[in-house]
């Protein structure tokens, strides 16, 4: 007998507005930090992948950056990169925050979401820590009326209980529901991997999140990090060395990401240092180069160099 028989495996992907929690969300369900999160515009720029395992299943979880209507070649590129997973994965998570009326965002994604035949939706309304139960119940209607879900649910990313103490909203039914829409089929990776994300990608990811803490404006659209080389120290087995490029647009950007005397710099390289030293188990030596790449954001040419292709 097939002992495999039983076992479910396949993707899912969140869709929704930026900073709706689409990347909060998918970290608590994988139980483990493998994409960055702000309350920053673009944070998320990759699809990047979570896996989720449990007995008898294995949910793959792709990240994507919120939908919105693009401003910019990035925006265009983003978007694209949204539309195409959206064909691909075999459950749809549509994620609505609790605490925000929904609006002509979401009803954009409603619409781009019908189009999507044969795959089916489950609506999340997402931060429900963040509202009374009745507000949330008023949220719940709303959502529905936006369009046809197989299901929909409330959830906190931040812990299980909501702000009256007596609802949990726990985080297994999410995957559960998400779960039920998956073939059977074996794994799709080994046990025990969280993410499929090159080590330097995620290290890239970690430095840029350190960079957009405190920053303002147009300064996060405008950050980009590359890692030029990630490897062992010759002779060492406990210390990484890292050389990695963070690009803005402008000089006057170069300036504040470097702050007084490099002090802001620093900040940043010892908040990524951590996250990353944490995340591959070794010590880690980081150096951090600022650079200007001139609008970098509507260049193809740039695009293509810092990882973005069409
Ligand atoms: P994304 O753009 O949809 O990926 O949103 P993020 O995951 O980056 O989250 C945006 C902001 O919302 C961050 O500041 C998160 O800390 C916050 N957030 C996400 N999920 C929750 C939640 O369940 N409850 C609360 N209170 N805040 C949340
Ligand atoms: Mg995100």
């Amino acid at each position: 007998m097939d002992t495999q028989q039983d076992f479910r495996s396949g993707f899912a992907c969140f869709v929704g507005r930026p900073n709706v929690g689409k990347s909060t969300l998918m970290n608590a369900l994988v139980g483990s930090k493998v994409a960055i999160t702000s309350n920053r515009p673009q944070t998320t720029r990759r699809a990047i992948r979570g896996i989720v395992h449990r007995p008898g299943s294995q949910l793959v979880i792709v990240d994507t950056p919120g939908l919105h209507r693009p401003r910019t070649l990035l925006g265009e590129r983003l978007d694209s990169l949204v539309r195409n997973t959206l064909t691909e994965v075999d459950v749809i998570g549509f994620c609505v925050p609790a605490d925000e009326k929904t609006g002509d965002g979401d009803r954009y994604i409603a619409r781009e979401l019908a189009q999507v035949k044969n795959t089916p939706v489950v609506a999340i309304v997402t931060k429900a820590d963040k509202v009374t139960p009745q507000a949330l119940a008023e949220q719940l209607m709303a959502v529905d009326a936006l369009g046809s879900w197989s299901d929909i649910v409330p959830v906190s990313a931040l812990g299980g209980i909501g702000k009256t103490g007596d609802t949990p909203y726990q985080l297994d039914v999410v995957t559960d529901l998400l779960v039920k829409h998956l073939p059977e089929g074996p794994p799709l990776y080994p046990e025990g991997d969280l993410t499929d994300e090159p080590e330097q990608i995620l290290a890239a990811e970690f430095i840029r999140e350190a960079a957009l803490e405190g920053v303002e404006q147009e300064v996060p659209h405008s950050i980009a990090v590359v890692v030029d080389e990630m490897n062992l120290r010759e002779g060492r087995e406990d210390l990484t060395d890292i050389y990695a490029h963070v690009f803005v647009e402008r000089p006057s950007q170069k300036a504040i990401l470097i702050g007084r005397k490099g002090e802001r710099l620093r900040t940043v390289g010892t908040r990524a240092r951590q996250q990353i030293e944490a995340l591959i188990g070794t010590k880690v030596y980081l150096n951090l180069q600022v650079s200007v790449a001139k609008d970098w954001q509507r260049n193809p040419k740039q695009l293509r160099r810092l990882g973005f292709y069409d």
